[in-house]
């Protein structure tokens, strides 16, 4: 994360009952040969799950909630107590997300055979993609659905509307004159991918909201645990720790006509720099950075359009003024320009002055051209 998630952060109640739920369902699967309601728990979560099931719902052609759960206790049985009780006790001892993060156990369901594996992935994209906004249990868990939570989540006294992963897209468009419950929202990203770790799908330490580019362009199904060559990794957790002090950015050949800019991490602890690398993979957060800021000469122009050297210079310093906590709250890419504004605040620009001066000429040339036609 760019940014750590705000300590007020709400907890989701249908995700930390829905979650609960499973590993009620998987403690009470030990020692039993008969799959019946007392599988789930005695309340309205376990009655809506037992509900929701195919034979009370004449219009569903595919499995519903107790099927899926059906087929996962099968798929158990089949494979013998000795299974159950690892995976019971997997779930029961890997509640805590920050441990988890802070000592991965990157191979924790390989134990587990693959008919199982399948079963268990299938209850639990169930139970986040559908079982979640079914009624009763928006009703049993205090009435506040995944909009609520997510208005409350993106409120600016809470995380604010700018994505925690990267700081350079809005969560969702706010648009006036619309009740909060039909807003447009973020999806929620799996930190630890369902596909890889199913017990934690609905775990409500590992959903956060991003944006549209850091969860479906960039991040996918990527295990945050492990690179693509299965190298093991580390990574940041998204509740107290965060990458904006770590970077920094900074130019390259800035007398050529048109300068790179790069971003670069601004630590030498091994860990950490684990960790960024890590987090700029997932979200490619550099390829973003370098592609936005390719041209100097157009930030200058979109951002500053300057006058003379003078004006240029002043503007400069007015932006590289640090943002507010509210601004960065508020304002996609507020962190990522402040950044940029100063470093440039620092560098000898005169070679670069040279050359807008020349430019600004061309334009005002080009310009007259037009006129006198
Ligand atoms: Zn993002």
């Amino acid at each position: 994360m760019l940014f750590r998630l705000s300590l007020n952060t709400p907890k989701f109640e249908v995700f930390r009952l829905l979650n609960a739920e499973l590993l009620h369902f998987l403690e009470h699967s030990l020692n039993k040969n008969d799959f019946d309601r007392g599988l789930f728990t005695q309340g309205d979560i376990g009655q809506s799950c037992w509900d929701n099931a195919r034979e009370n719902d004449a219009r569903a052609t595919k499995d519903l909630t107790r099927d899926k759960f059906e087929k996962l206790f099968i798929a158990l049985n089949q494979s013998g107590e000795a299974i159950k009780r690892q995976l019971f006790e997997a779930m029961r001892d890997q509640q805590n997300m920050r441990d988890f993060f802070t000592a991965p156990n990157r191979d924790l369901l390989l134990f587990l055979p693959q008919p199982c594996f399948v079963a268990l992935k299938k209850v639990a994209t169930h139970l986040y993609c559908a079982t979640k906004d079914l009624g009763p249990i928006i009703a049993a868990s205090g009435g506040s659905d995944i909009m609520s939570h997510f208005n409350a989540f993106r409120a600016h006294a809470v995380n604010g509307n700018v994505c925690k992963a990267c700081g350079m897209e809005k969560l969702a468009v706010f648009r006036a004159g619309v009740v909060d419950g039909d807003q447009w929202r973020a999806d929620y990203d799996h930190q630890l991918c369902k596909s890889k770790y199913p017990i934690f799908a609905v775990h409500p330490d590992n959903l956060i909201p991003l944006c549209d580019v850091c969860n479906q362009d960039a991040k996918k199904a990527k295990d945050l645990f492990r690179d693509s060559d299965g190298h093991e990794r580390l990574t940041f957790y998204p509740f107290n720790e965060e990458a904006k002090e770590l970077i920094s950015i900074q130019f390259e050949n800035l007398r050529d006509p048109e300068p790179t800019i790069k971003v670069r991490w601004a630590t030498r602890d091994d860990e950490l720099l684990n960790k960024l690398d890590t987090w700029d993979e997932v979200y490619e957060i550099r390829n973003r950075v370098e592609g936005q800021f390719r041209s100097l000469e157009a930030i200058i122009e979109d951002e500053i359009s300057p006058m003379d050297q003078a004006h240029l210079e002043m503007r400069i310093r007015d932006e590289a003024r640090p943002k507010s906590i509210d601004t960065l709250k508020r304002k996609e890419w507020a962190f990522w320009y402040q950044k940029l504004f100063s470093v440039l605040e620092q560098i000898d620009m005169s070679p670069f002055i040279a050359k807008w001066d020349f430019v600004q000429q061309q334009a005002s040339d080009g310009g007259d051209y037009i006129m006198n036609d």
